[in-house]
Order: structure tokens, then C-alpha cells, then sequence
């Protein structure tokens, strides 16, 4: 790995005793879809607490162990942190998604190590961890420069989307404590939601949601089917129009709907 700017590698700066192991990640070199107007480079990290059965991301949720291969991309993040060194110059700035990436102790180093490299760092989180997000705020060097919040169904639904539909009673909670906790800072910050065909997301959903989309847009995405978590998923299609109808109905409540005509391939189904 380069040396950094201070002759210590990266991840040896922050914590050299303490950091915990950093987990392989699926590592885009370029992509110009997931930080709104920029050029940037995205890793996605392994791992999530919730099951939504529209997930595309099946590889990077289910654990190892299901005997799922790694996705294509998955290289150790000790490397791909190599190869940003190399395209500072180039690169507008670094996406971090996943999976979750609020469920890896090592989040807060990686951010920090981003920075230290000179890259503004774009955070994408289902905001199930709240407490994360608080400490994240609160330390400089490892809070994000953007951060997009997915508002997946009315906060009373998520226990739909806990493994097994059972447990994570609170999760609903947890979404809308990240929320506030986001809109109480001036990071720049985006919304997102899937528009989720036949009736899987509505107007209730959205009115609960509407008063948790402060302070940025709320973009609505087509849901495209293809790799669901929930195969039975695949047989379903999505109205074009959807995203647009969503938005408009976003508006109405005073948020700040937007239609997003593209999808990133990896982030298609948060
Ligand atoms: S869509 Fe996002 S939050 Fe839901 S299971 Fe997939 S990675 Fe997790």
C-alpha cells in the first residue's frame, strides 16, 4: 500500500491498536450514478440487518456461510484503498454503501482514512443504527460530506423487513432517530425510496415518511427486478410513471420529490 501524505499508511494511522479487521468490499473504480454530479468511487461493504425482499444486493446481505459466491468486484479493502491513492487526482470523491456500512466497527477508520487520503466521503445508510450515525457526527475526521438515508416503507412497517419478519421491533424507531439525528446537521443529505410496485409503497407510506425528508431531496427510483433477495420478487415489473407519481405526491406534503430515471446496477434495490 502508497504511503500517505504523513509516511503512515492509512489504516495504520488512525488506530493501529484498536482498529478492528476491515472487511473485503465490493470495490466500483468509477462510477458517475451514486454521488449526485460527481465522479467518485464506491465500495460497498458486506452485511445488513434488514431482509427487504426487493434487495438486488443478495450477495453482499446473506452471509458467506449461505455458500453464495462473492460478488464479482470483491477484492480486500486494504487494495482498493491502493489503487484511490492512486486516482486522487481524478475522482470527485468516495461512496460508501452496501449492505450496510453502518454495521462494520471499522466504519469510522475507513471514513477517516478517506479523508486523510483527500476524498470526500458519501455515506449510504438504512439508518438502523443510529447510535452509529451520532458518533460519526460527532468526530470530525470520520463524518461523512453526504449522506443519503434510505426511507424504505412507513417507519411502522419495517418490522416487514427484519430477517424472518420477526424481531427489530424497534427498527422503525431506529429509522426515524437517524433521521433526526441527520436533519439536525448540515451535511448535505439526499432521500431515497424505491417506487415499489403493486401497492408495496403508497400514500400512507409517504405521508409517514414525508416529515422525515428535511433539509434534502427525496429521489424516488424505478424498481427494477432481476437478482430479489426474494425471487418471488422477480416476477414483478414496475410502472414507468411510478417514481414520477411518487414524487409529485412527496410534493404535495412539502418534500422535495424528485423522479430518478436511472438506477446504479449495485444500489438497484434499496
Ligand atoms: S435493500 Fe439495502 S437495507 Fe434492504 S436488505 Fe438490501 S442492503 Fe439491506
Amino acid at each position: 500500500m502508497p504511503e500517505a501524505s504523513n509516511g503512515l499508511s492509512p489504516f495504520r494511522r488512525d488506530a493501529p491498536d484498536t482498529a478492528p479487521p476491515y472487511p473485503a468490499a465490493v470495490f466500483r473504480k468509477t462510477t458517475a450514478v451514486d454521488w449526485p454530479g460527481r465522479i467518485a468511487a464506491a465500495l460497498f461493504l458486506p452485511g445488513c440487518g434488514l431482509r427487504c425482499p426487493w434487495c438486488q444486493n443478495r450477495e453482499l446481505v446473506l452471509p458467506a456461510a449461505s455458500g453464495l459466491l462473492l460478488p464479482p468486484g470483491m477484492r480486500s479493502l486494504e487494495s482498493a484503498l491502493a489503487h484511490l491513492e492512486k486516482r486522487r487526482a481524478v475522482l470527485g470523491g468516495v461512496v460508501i454503501s452496501g449492505g450496510e456500512p453502518t454495521a462494520h466497527p471499522a466504519l469510522p477508520a475507513l471514513i477517516a482514512a478517506l479523508h486523510e487520503q483527500g476524498f470526500p466521503v458519501k455515506l449510504d445508510t438504512n439508518g438502523m443504527n443510529p447510535r452509529v450515525l451520532a458518533a460519526l457526527f460527532r468526530d470530525a475526521r470520520a463524518r461523512p460530506d453526504y449522506i443519503a438515508l434510505d426511507l424504505k416503507v412507513a417507519p411502522e412497517r419495517y418490522g416487514e423487513l427484519a430477517p424472518g419478519k420477526t424481531g427489530q421491533s424497534d427498527a422503525g424507531k431506529r429509522l426515524t432517530e437517524s433521521a433526526r439525528l441527520i436533519a439536525g446537521t448540515d451535511i448535505q443529505r439526499e432521500y431515497r425510496s424505491l417506487a415499489l410496485p403493486d401497492g408495496a409503497f403508497g400514500a400512507a407510506d409517504i405521508a409517514a415518511l414525508a416529515p422525515l425528508a428535511a433539509g434534502g431531496p427525496w429521489v424516488f427510483r424505478r424498481f427494477v427486478p432481476g437478482n430479489c433477495l426474494d425471487p418471488a420478487w422477480n416476477a414483478r415489473g414496475a410502472a414507468a410513471e411510478l417514481p414520477e407519481l411518487f414524487a409529485a405526491a412527496a410534493r404535495k406534503l412539502g418534500a422535495n420529490g424528485i423522479a430518478q430515471s436511472y438506477t446504479s446496477p449495485q444500489r438497484a434495490g434499496h
